[in-house]
């Protein structure tokens, strides 16, 4: 099988669709090696699948407390997308519940379409084997789960090339075809679930519950999803113009044959170097003008909301940290995504000893900013109110890959990077799939939630219209 070629325009007149996190300097150079897809019904802990999938591309994460090497000048990192524990169906079943892949650096392209890139050099990746390909683990995956390895490096004529000429800025694809969105549940609907909330508040089994609404929408930009076959610019240009939204600090595209995924995140899930894990939870929003800022400020439903999220970052990164080591690096910070004020805290601790990406996982997701807490009673009153699964968001999207050279390390450290899925869209199946939600506590005003759920989907929706 083949992997889906490169993925990412950098001329102008070309469409940027790197994936989320991946290192700025490494965009001309990646290419896809190896990916692994991976559903729930698949069975398995994903957690431990993802690290086993990274060990077999050469990058180690049982124990990233120690800040492992990476140990070849070819490896560049893995994309990861990693959708959170569900039992609800999700409304974009193409899109895999856990999807990693692997970039080896390679030759700086030249995206001129019409041209051949020439793939000359011994040892570059997509014809090397994975550094330990021969290993028990390798096999066990190639049998019985979705594990491409890639092709050797596409010429002009291939479907991965073609597909980026076709994204050229002047093919018709500024403006998509897309709409009406349909919500899951009406606002009525919605201002209920927030009434249930409260009413979960009252009794006693929470303190604040994060809810989650969706939005769908025909999405007409054209054949081409993946296959790069077919008429139509496909939803590349539209997707990147998504990862491209301001304060999108994880902004990007990652798609497979048949789904899209698209992410203008600003909030870090975890990102771990140097053996200290961070996470900045974002909670409270407000329009972005002076007056939205003074509000948000001002607020104390917003402040003791956000606290609330904090003391369970807290404690969630301490279970996997040394003693002593959790602290709060900064408190309600606003930051500006897209039209908007957002408050942010940056949460930090040293890994204790032998903790792998699988256990701080384990630990600190879902995020806390979009459970509630308790976490897992939250999770249990949100999944009893929510409308629909909540698909590949409110998970993880990012890059797992080397740091900067350094001493004992010529190739650089194991560095994670990982974001929260909000404010990410899924293109599956001819539809465009949003999801939004918005921290409920006691005195949560119904008519306001319905109204701060459409303020964080607005600039996403414009994004993906063109204008
Ligand atoms: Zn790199």
């Amino acid at each position: 099988m083949s992997t889906l070629g490169p993925v990412v325009g950098y001329e102008p007149g070309t469409v940027d669709l790197h994936p989320p996190g991946l290192p700025g300097a490494c965009r001309a150079r990646i290419w896809e090696r190896s990916r692994f897809e991976w559903y729930s019904r698949d069975g398995g802990d994903p957690l431990q699948l993802l690290t086993e999938f990274a060990a077999s591309q050469g990058v180690h994460l049982a124990d990233i407390s120690a800040s492992p090497t990476v140990t070849d000048a070819f490896t560049c990192g893995i994309s990861v997308l990693l959708a959170p524990p569900s039992v609800t169906p999700s409304p974009a079943p193409s899109v895999p519940d856990l999807v990693a892949v692997a970039y080896s650096h390679g030759p700086r392209r030249s995206p001129e379409p019409g041209t051949t890139v020439a793939y000359s050099s011994p040892g570059t990746v997509n014809v090397a084997p994975a550094p330990d390909a021969d290993s028990p683990d390798s096999g066990r995956f190639a049998s019985s789960l979705t594990w491409r390895e890639s092709a050797p490096p596409l010429a002009a004529d291939s479907p991965g090339v073609s597909e980026i000429s076709d994204f050229s800025a002047g093919s018709p694809g500024g403006v998509s075809a897309i709409g009406p969105w349909t919500p899951s549940w009406t606002e009525a609907e919605h201002a209920a679930a927030v009434d249930g909330v409260r009413a979960a508040i009252a009794r006693g089994d929470v303190y604040v519950v994060n809810l989650v609404g969706h939005a769908s929408a025909p999405f007409g930009a054209g054949p081409g999803l993946g296959s790069g076959s077919g008429s139509g610019p496909g939803p590349g240009p539209a997707l990147a113009r998504v990862a491209a939204l301001p304060g999108a600090r994880y902004g990007g595209v990652l798609r497979g044959e048949r789904w899209w995924v698209a992410s203008a995140s600003p909030e870090t899930l975890v990102a771990v170097a140097g053996g200290r894990a961070v996470t900045r939870p974002i909670k409270g929003t407000r329009p972005a003008t002076a007056q939205g800022r003074a509000e948000l400020l001002a607020s104390a439903k917003e402040r003791a909301e956000h606290v609330m999220i904090v003391d369970l970052e807290r404690n969630d990164l301490g279970r996997v940290a040394e003693v002593g080591s959790v602290r709060v690096d900064e408190l309600f910070a606003l930051r500006r995504w897209s039209g908007l004020w957002q408050a942010e805290s940056t949460v930090s601790a040293r890994l204790a000893p032998g903790v792998g990406l699988a256990e701080l996982l384990a630990a600190v997701w879902p995020g806390g900013s979009v459970t509630g807490a308790p976490k897992l009673a939250a999770i249990d009153v949100a999944t009893r109110l929510e409308p629909v699964g909540r698909g590949p968001s409110m998970g993880a999207c990012g890059w797992i890959g080397h740091g900067a050279p350094g001493p004992g390390a010529p190739h650089g450290r194991v560095e994670v990077d990982l974001g929260l899925t909000i404010r990410t869209v899924a293109v599956a199946d001819g539809r465009a799939h949003l999801w939004a939600g918005g921290g409920i506590v006691w005195d949560s005003d119904p008519a306001a939630e319905v109204a701060e759920a459409a303020a964080k989907t607005a600039p996403i929706k414009r994004a993906l219209r063109g204008w």
